[in-house]
């Protein structure tokens, strides 16, 4: 039995196309924009190694054993991270071992990609969560590889990546940490091009880096911030990324991957060692410990993620808390995204007419702006009365 191409379930993991001893499975991305395996038919030989690691349907274990509210004790790590800069800190300790770690960085075409890194200085690419659908490439090949050599890995993705790996990999590795994240989703990696090509095309500037957590005093962490080269100079510009139109697309969900809307991993239950999200609501369950800059929920799924993070504390703050009580103020430990209706019509008027078409009548209309416009709103306020 082999792989169906077209499950709207697949992930994009492509564990199959790596596994594939034949090469015949190719990632070809579809028109939405999203990462799909095609099979060469005419090389295929029907070993069902494909099927066997692809997550679909697969069941996995998981023991929580502790919950934590944290943040580094590095103020500087906390504002450049998405929460707490907990990812950093983990990732630190393993280079330290001579170890790699694994993560999802921009090349220089602003493509999001899965990659290696083996120095401190080289994790900086890492930090901060990207609003887009990373291409796994083919570092669960280069994974398996490093941990044959001995070398301790840390492998940190959304949770449908860590669970092809896990299946790629086919057994545990002591030398091996799996970090997966809280998910709203993952937009198309074609649509935030398109944004970005959008933005160069008017504003004459050629963009060459995109935040999606720029942080501000009010504790507002949604900036989305590009910098680029204008006439010789760098410049760069940051505006809340709820008011921007990729911003809109992203938090209504409306350009995500289908299977992220029927995501099996958007609950407590994991297949990682650990999971990091941003501890929303931590100012009613710790409002002593919650750090206006950023917090990170921390699940410990396994005693080697309770060693990771043990090798850690000397370096965070952190309380132990109620998963029960987080996971009411973060809507994808409960349940998926749901699917905007005018999700479908999206779609079909971005394959007939193209990007700035779509942006014009689903990313920018007047309603969805002031809709915005007062929950961030809110959002001031309440940080200013420091509810
Ligand atoms: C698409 C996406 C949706 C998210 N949705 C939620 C949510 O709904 N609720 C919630 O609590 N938290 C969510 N998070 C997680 C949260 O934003 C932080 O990433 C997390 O709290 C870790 O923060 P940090 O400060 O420890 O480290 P950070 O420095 O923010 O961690 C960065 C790590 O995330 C990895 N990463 C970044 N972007 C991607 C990507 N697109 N695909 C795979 N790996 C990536 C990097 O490789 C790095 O390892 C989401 C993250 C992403 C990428």
């Amino acid at each position: 039995m082999r792989i169906d191409s077209n499950n709207i379930k697949c992930f994009g993991c492509s564990a199959c196309s790596q596994k594939c001893p034949k090469k015949c499975i190719e990632m070809v991305l579809n028109s939405e924009g999203f990462l799909y395996p095609i099979i060469d038919e005419s090389e295929c030989i029907d070993c069902g190694m494909c099927q066997s690691v692809c997550p679909i349907d697969k069941g996995y274990d998981s023991s929580r054993s502790k919950c934590y509210a944290a943040y580094s004790k590095d103020n500087s790590l906390i504002e450049n991270s998405s929460s707490g800069g907990l990812f950093k800190e983990l990732a630190e300790t393993v280079l330290q071992k001579e170890g790699m770690v694994y993560g999802a960085a921009f090349d220089n075409q602003l493509c999001l990609k899965h990659f290696s890194v083996e120095n401190r200085d080289e994790i900086q690419r890492f930090i901060g969560s990207k609003y887009v659908q990373s291409d796994i490439n083919e570092t669960y090949i280069s994974v398996k590889k490093n941990l044959k050599y001995g070398r301790d890995v840390l492998f940190c993705g959304t949770p449908c990546q860590i669970h092809g790996l896990k299946l790629f990999l086919k057994k545990d590795y002591d030398n091996l940490v799996l970090v997966d994240l809280v998910c709203h989703g993952v937009p198309s990696p074609k649509i935030f091009k398109d944004y970005i090509n959008n933005i160069e095309k008017k504003k004459h500037i050629k963009i060459m880096d995109f935040k999606f957590r720029k942080k501000n005093k009010f504790g507002e962490c949604y900036g989305f911030e590009y910098s680029g080269k204008k006439k010789n100079k760098i410049i760069s510009n940051c505006s809340m990324g709820a008011f921007t139109p990729y911003g809109v697309g992203f938090f209504q969900g409306l350009c995500m991957r289908k299977s992220c809307y029927q995501c099996p991993y958007s609950s407590i239950k994991r297949s990682s060692d650990i999971t990091l999200g941003d501890y929303w609501g931590i100012k009613k369950i710790h409002s002593q410990f919650a750090n206006i800059c950023g917090t990170s929920l921390i699940l410990v799924n396994t005693v080697k993620g309770e060693k990771a993070i043990s090798e850690i504390k000397s370096k965070i703050n952190f309380i132990v808390s109620d998963i029960n009580r987080a996971k009411k103020f973060n809507h994808n430990l409960q349940k998926a995204t749901i699917e905007p209706l005018q999700r479908k019509e999206f779609f079909q008027d971005y394959s007939k007419y193209g990007y700035v078409h779509v942006e014009n009548k689903y990313l920018k209309s007047f309603k969805i702006q002031l809709w915005h416009f007062r929950s961030w709103l809110g959002q001031i306020i309440r940080s200013i009365l420091g509810k």
